[in-house]
């Protein structure tokens, strides 16, 4: 990408300090979504790196890995398949428990989301942390017969050396903070 077209997203990007509790920086991705063009130009980006790499799928996370995650499927030309918090998807799911930066969380998937056919998946999320998320959301994807081809965010908060969880495939991030 462009150096100046990564400034002028990284500007688009605000730290909230100490939400949501004391001693978090929060990566407030909301300015990015305003800008016309930013959040497509952002997503090519974190596409670019898996488009030979025959994906089925990418997976996305409630709620920001949703604005982002169909946006750099659409850039594939893949399918969507949303991995959702406690009670929401509709029908059969497998469940994952896991520690947040901030917290507890359950995440679920659709049982049969994902066929032996189709099942190299891609996930997307807006800011990798601690990789907890990341990696709930890859142990949900095993179990349903997905193989985790890479990770793609938008945002890696490199203290918090989340991609030592993620060392089972490849992991892109556009900002490394
Ligand atoms: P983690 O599991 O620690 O890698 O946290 C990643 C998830 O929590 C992502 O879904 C993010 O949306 C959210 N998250 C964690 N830390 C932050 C932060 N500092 N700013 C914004 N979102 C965050």
């Amino acid at each position: 990408m462009d150096m100046n077209v990564k400034k002028r997203l990284g500007e688009l990007i605000l730290d909230v300090p100490n939400f949501p509790k004391k001693g978090i920086i929060f990566k407030d991705i909301t300015p990015l979504l305003a800008e016309p063009g930013a959040i497509k130009e952002a997503a090519r980006h974190m596409a670019s790196a898996f488009e030979e790499k025959s994906i089925d799928y990418v997976a996305g996370l409630e709620a920001r890995g949703f604005i982002i995650g169909p946006l750099v499927a659409s850039i594939l030309n893949i399918g969507f398949i949303p991995i959702r918090k406690s009670g929401k998807l509709p029908r059969a799911t497998l469940r994952a428990t896991y520690e947040l930066e901030y917290g507890i969380e359950t995440l679920e998937i659709h049982k049969n989301s994902i066929s032996k056919d189709k099942n190299n998946i891609l996930i997307v999320d807006d800011v990798l942390a601690t990789g907890g998320t990341a990696q709930a959301a890859a142990n949900l994807v095993n179990q349903c017969g997905g193989n985790i081809v890479g990770y793609s965010f938008l945002i890696e908060l490199q203290k918090l050396n989340g991609k030592q969880l993620l060392k089972d495939a490849q992991t892109e991030s556009l900002f490394i903070f």
